[in-house]
């Protein structure tokens, strides 16, 4: 029989908790101390997954490896932006380069054919002179702006050259923190498969209404036993008053009693901060 001390408390009990508590001690469940003290293990084993569960949802390495695959990203944009500008300025460069071959192609023909003196037309020499004049002049602008062109593209490339190490140094980083961020999950992994693991051999071995007892607590409030310590409930740490104290030490050894305040199975032991009482220092108390 479950212990009935509600009143005892002060009208602090959750009505959700008395609602299900009441559900429950319609069917009170006993259990020998020692499964009951084997319930603690599965609580330990349950506290457990859910420690590794978190840690699995919220390790650092998933916000790093989110915030690279950011840079990464922004790494790459601008390493491309600087390639096209690259490739553009070097289209420039030969284009310019080209005009400026043209030009001095033509100023050979117009020098070649002054110097052979097969022009006697004064007006044919002087539009000739007039004429590379005017090469000289656009070559000159020409060569001034393949040199700012080659100027620019120098810039240019050493930006691509320092983004392109950056995003060497980012893609090593991304890889460091995905390597870590699998060695966390491994490690998450295995503590959870070896909780699973532990967690069927003990629901095995415990009676099976106090493992469904503990599954429905667990369900509802996350933690479905605890210890008694030192006179508190070991998962609320509500302090018992003294008629709970009476309580838990006047049930029999195989009840199996329920904090009032948050629900969990109590689990009593040595350690409970009980006045020893015969049927508890007995292991098989029955
Ligand atoms: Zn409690």
């Amino acid at each position: 029989m479950a212990i009935r001390r509600r009143a005892a408390l002060g009208g602090t009990v959750n009505v959700h908790v008395h609602i299900a508590a009441t559900t429950w001690e319609a069917h009170a469940v006993n259990a020998d101390p020692a499964a009951q003290r084997r319930l603690l293990d599965l609580a330990a084993v349950d506290a457990e997954l859910t420690r590794a569960a978190h840690r699995r949802r919220s390790l650092p390495e998933l916000v790093e490896v989110e915030r690279a695959d950011e840079s990464l990203q922004s790494a790459r944009d601008s390493v491309v932006a600087a390639e096209t500008a690259v490739s553009d300025l070097d289209r420039d460069i030969h284009k310019l380069e080209a005009e400026i071959e043209q030009v001095r192609t033509r100023e050979d023909r117009d020098r070649g054919l002054l110097d052979s003196g097969s022009i006697s037309s004064g007006k044919q020499l002087e539009d000739l002179q007039h004429e590379l004049a005017t090469l000289r002049r656009r070559q000159t602008v020409l060569e001034d702006e393949l040199l700012e062109v080659m100027e620019r593209r120098e810039a240019t490339a050493a930006d691509l050259e320092r983004g392109r190490v950056e995003l060497i140094d980012i893609e090593q980083r991304r890889l460091d923190a995905v390597r870590r961020r699998d060695e966390a999950l491994a490690d998450v992994a295995s503590i959870e498969e070896h909780g699973a693991l532990e967690r069927r051999v003990l629901i095995g071995e415990l009676p099976a209404d106090l493992v469904s007892l503990y599954e429905r607590i667990r369900a509802r409030n996350g933690t479905g036993a605890a210890l008694v310590r030192e006179g508190r409930c070991g998962a609320c740490r509500l302090e018992l008053d003294r008629t709970a104290i009476g309580h838990l030490r006047d049930a029999a050894s195989n009840e199996v009693v329920r904090c009032e305040e948050c629900g969990v199975v109590l689990v009593r032991t040595a350690e409970s901060g009980l006045s020893t009482p015969s049927d508890l220092s007995a292991e098989s108390g029955r």
